[in-house]
């Protein structure tokens, strides 16, 4: 089968590789049918990934269509369409149990497809602790509305949880790139009174003003003083990073109003400060970390009634042989891209 593969710092290439097999009674294989390409993808690609090992099939946000299933898997069957989480949990662990999959402790646990073992920019994939990793798609719902379910929009769907958004609150943005479009859909679902996305990018600006009129939009230039002029309280009573440029880390506590929760899904490249004299007083909260994506079922309900709908992202469509190109296009971002979408081989 053909399968995009890390081969070193710098390169991944289409091989050709034998078809995955059930090694674990837990394990499930799924037939690809449609895939994305993540910006954590690029950061493998570019080395930044220590865990990532060479030689394993890149890719983590994909659907398809369940092939096999081992004897201890019960929750879905062949033939099932499914979401496949980005994240392999055991679900029994105390991480698990208290529903912080992302610090599961198996060792397996946390993002190990497409970094540590085989990922789905391929025609099959196998997912361990299927039970967890897969969760069926309703009829209603096509593969392009689901595609985001396992990683950018669970992500979007546990900061906006994570955020204690109320419906007096301003909500500040910061990042509208794919992810951070998730989450703006995810906070708009908490119905706040205003919802502010900054975002560097005209384009991506442009983007949100078009989709979501009833958004604020500005550039990081002038930021406090826009969320001063557009909130109730001298800042905005909610914040959610998802940026990740040098600045959004000191703009995401500088706009927060007193006693706010500054809500950190972002990755950075590089340490950033907290420098708690300065902020001495304004009692912030802040929350961090990766996310727990063990929602998915309540995603996809709300997608089948018609309350998120993530296929705008999709700007761009490619087969899997010409998944190279489709790389080019998103890592340089040309074209408008914010999404690509690969089309498995047909069965
Ligand atoms: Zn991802
Ligand atoms: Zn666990």
């Amino acid at each position: 089968m053909l399968a995009y593969t890390y081969i070193k710092e710098g390169q991944f290439r289409l091989l050709d590789k034998p078809k995955p097999v059930i090694q674990d009674p837990r394990d499930a294989v799924v037939r690809v049918t449609l895939s994305s390409i993540c910006t954590s993808d690029l950061h493998i690609k570019h080395g930044s990934v220590p865990r990532a090992v060479p030689g394993i099939t890149v890719g983590h946000e994909m659907v398809g269509v369940v092939e096999t299933v081992g004897s201890a898997v019960s929750t879905v069957r062949p033939g099932d369409r499914v979401t496949v989480n980005v994240e392999t949990f055991c679900g029994q662990c105390f991480f698990c149990r208290h529903g912080w999959v992302n610090n599961c402790t198996d060792s397996n646990g946390g993002w190990a497809l497409g970094c540590r073992i085989d990922g789905g920019q391929a025609e099959y994939a196998r997912v361990p602790y299927a039970d967890q990793g897969l969760t069926r798609i309703p009829d209603s719902v096509t593969d392009r509305q689901a595609l985001f379910v396992g990683d950018i929009l669970a992500t979007g769907y546990w900061a906006a949880d994570i955020a204690e958004i109320s419906p007096e609150d301003t909500v500040l943005l910061l990042g509208a790139g794919p992810t951070g479009l998730c989450t703006l859909q995810c906070v708009l679902l908490k119905s706040p009174r205003r919802v502010i996305v900054c975002e560097q990018d005209p384009l991506r600006r442009a983007f949100v003003a078009q989709h979501f009129p009833q958004v604020l939009t500005a550039p990081p230039e002038g930021l406090l003083d826009f969320v001063r002029s557009h909130s109730d309280h001298g800042g905005a009573d909610a914040v959610l990073e998802v940026a990740g440029s040098p600045d959004t880390f000191r703009l995401a506590w500088q706009c927060a109003r007193p006693n706010a929760v500054v809500t950190v899904v972002a990755l950075y490249d590089a340490p950033q400060t907290l420098p708690l004299p300065e902020m001495y007083g304004k009692n912030l909260t802040f929350k961090t970390g990766g996310v727990d994506g063990c929602r998915c079922a309540e995603t996809l309900d709300l997608i089948a009634a018609g309350k998120l709908d993530t296929t705008p992202l999709i700007t761009h469509t490619f087969p899997l042989r010409e998944i190279e190109a489709a790389y080019d296009l998103f890592e340089h971002r040309r074209d408008g891209v914010i999404k690509v979408a690969i089309t498995g081989a047909e069965s």
